[in-house]
């Protein structure tokens, strides 16, 4: 393997941005990736990027500043925010959006009026314009590479884009069968297919090399300084050296049972990332002596198992998010208790599973689970069951909710009891005991047609039969991990900077603490440290040359 003055590990979008930066401020630049194939996480995403202030919401005439969003930040943050590098990421988000537009195929848009995850704080944003997503992308562009980049499996190929989703809009359009076969014939692909297509294809064009199946395993240290990787790739064991320097884009830590134990802050059974996110990048920066933060968190995702083989010898994982939101529905736990409202932000929610009950020193509220009424099934169908079809076989379904809660091991009475009160609430338009339905982000998520008013999360569930699928606690990938620089630059346990080792994505220590700002709040923060890490190590390799 030739040296470069970049490598890069992980082929995310941290890492295909850090390479594009790397290479467009004049480096040579190699990308390893573990896997088989090309895009990680990011890949599988719905490829939302939210980003305060930018120039695509000016343009629309939505009014941000720096202030709004640092303010936004600073009231979410429960002092796990650096207030340095949330101003790195505010200052250089709109600069990384506007650099990879004029230099890369990737192109923005807004996912409009998506409202932020906490609209309601200081500084959020209701009516949104922070999410932007790429445009579709055809993947006959890629010629012989097209199917090199790897696929999910809720989003899956779809010629589809994020504000053509229930989700992505206020209201719901309808692409014409017409318009789906010409974008199926162009191999047109939206969502994380198209933001990772489109970084890819500005790597072909630059012929940055992405070596597959080439695991990094340990930095190679000279003098306190990184100057390169040693790993096992195609071809067997590989030494390479990077004049600049290093950067770990290697995602998170979820996929490895000992790390998950030893930092995640409560239970987390259910990744929903891709399985080579082993925290190796974790590992080599600590085996080196860099200062950890963040460990405790993650991108908290409640997550539904399908049963069954998806393709890889794994059951899938549903990323439980609308659902919740949408009426005739309530989640609890074996008390048959609700327990917080089920339309808050994914992330938030992850809180909830980690409640315990002291004097029986048990979790609270897992298990727990999701429990719907004929009405809710026959309007919003469920998860792969189109509306009024039958649910699906692995989804328990009984006669009447005592019946339900038997079969369940949930508490009968807790149960009737607390649907009654339900009822009785959403009557008359309201729930006091968690506000489900009175934040702009829930009566979003909710009922699509109904979008922006509380009726959109709130409805009786009094039509049996009654069904009920187990909720899990899960996640989109660790947040946790070496803590950077407001350049990106790894610092070691005394807060000293390590030459020439960069972190970007879900392997560093996010600047966002606990939070999730808003729809593309984790893909956001990968591309921007990924950027700022690829230029400066660009910049230390061209200082030494010249
Ligand atoms: C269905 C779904 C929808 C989502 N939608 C959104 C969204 O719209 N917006 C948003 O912001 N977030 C979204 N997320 C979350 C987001 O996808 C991740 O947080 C993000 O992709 C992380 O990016 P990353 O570059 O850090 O890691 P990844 O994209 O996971 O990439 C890490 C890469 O590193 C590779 N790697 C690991 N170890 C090594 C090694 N030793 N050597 C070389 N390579 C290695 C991995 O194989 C992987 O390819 C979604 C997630 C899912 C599952």
């Amino acid at each position: 393997m030739k040296d470069a003055d970049v490598v890069v590990l992980g082929t995310g979008a941290a890492g295909l941005t850090a390479a594009l930066a790397a290479h467009g401020h004049g480096a040579s630049v190699v990308v390893l990736e573990k896997a088989e194939k090309i895009g990680g996480t990011s890949a599988w995403s719905g490829g939302m990027i939210w980003i305060p202030n930018n120039h695509h919401m000016h343009d629309a005439g939505i009014v941000d500043s720096r202030e709004e969003a640092l303010i936004y930040l600073g009231a979410l943050s429960h002092d796990m925010i650096d207030p340095l590098l949330a101003e790195a990421f505010v200052d250089a988000g709109p600069e990384m959006v506007k650099w990879v537009e004029a230099n890369t195929p990737a192109q923005f848009r807004l996912v409009a009026e998506f409202p932020d995850y906490h609209p309601e704080h200081p500084g959020g944003k209701a009516g949104g314009g922070r999410s932007l997503e790429c445009p579709l992308f055809s993947y006959d562009s890629l010629g012989e590479h097209k199917d090199r980049v790897t696929v999910g499996y809720n989003y899956g190929t779809a010629p589809i884009t994020m504000q053509e989703s229930n989700l992505g809009r206020a209201v719901p359009v309808q692409v014409t069968a017409e318009e789906m076969r010409r974008r199926t014939e162009r191999d047109e692909r939206g969502c994380g297919q198209a933001l990772i297509g489109r970084l890819f294809k500005g790597c072909l064009d630059r012929e940055i090399p992405i070596v597959t199946e080439c695991r990094a395993q340990a930095l190679i240290v000279e003098n306190g300084t990184v100057i390169g990787v040693k790993g096992d790739g195609p071809d067997g064991p590989f030494t390479i050296a990077a004049r600049g320097g290093v950067v770990l884009a290697t995602g998170g830590f979820e996929w490895n049972p000992d790390l998950v134990r030893a930092f995640l802050r409560g239970p987390m059974t259910t990744p929903v990332s891709v399985p080579t996110n082993e925290g190796d990048g974790l590992k080599m920066s600590m085996r080196i002596g860099a200062a950890l933060g963040n460990m405790r968190e993650a991108w908290w995702m409640p997550a539904v198992e399908i049963p069954g083989d998806r393709g890889d010898g794994r059951a899938d994982q549903h990323l439980f998010a609308a659902e919740r939101a949408r009426p005739r529905s309530i989640m609890v736990n074996r008390a048959g208790q609700r327990f917080t409202n089920e339309a808050a932000n994914y992330n938030a929610f992850g809180a909830a599973f980690h409640e315990q009950d002291v004097a029986r020193f048990e979790y609270s509220n897992l298990p727990c689970w999701f429990i719907f009424d004929q009405t809710h099934l026959d309007t919003y169908g469920f998860i792969g069951t189109l509306p009024g079809s039958p649910a699906a076989n692995w989804v328990t379904s009984s006669a009447t909710l005592t019946e339900l809660a038997m079969e369940l091991g949930i508490d009968p009475d807790g149960l009737t009891a607390t649907v009654d009160r339900w009822n009785t609430q959403v009557a008359i338009g309201t729930d006091p005991d968690f506000h489900r339905g009175e934040s702009a982000h829930d009566t979003w998520w909710g009922d699509p047609w109904l979008k922006g008013t509380p009726a959109a999360c709130l409805g009786p569930l009094d039509t049996g039969p009654f069904y009920a699928v187990e909720v899990r606690s899960g996640t989109l990938g660790t947040k946790g991990g070496p803590k950077t620089d407001a350049l990106g630059r790894v610092q070691n346990v005394d807060g000293a900077t390590i030459p020439g080792l960069y972190a970007a994505g879900n392997v560093m220590a996010c600047v966002f603490g606990m939070t999730y700002g808003g729809a593309g709040g984790t893909l956001a923060p990968a591309m921007v440290f990924g950027f700022l890490g690829g230029r400066d190590a660009a910049q230390r390799a061209a200082s030494k040359t010249s």
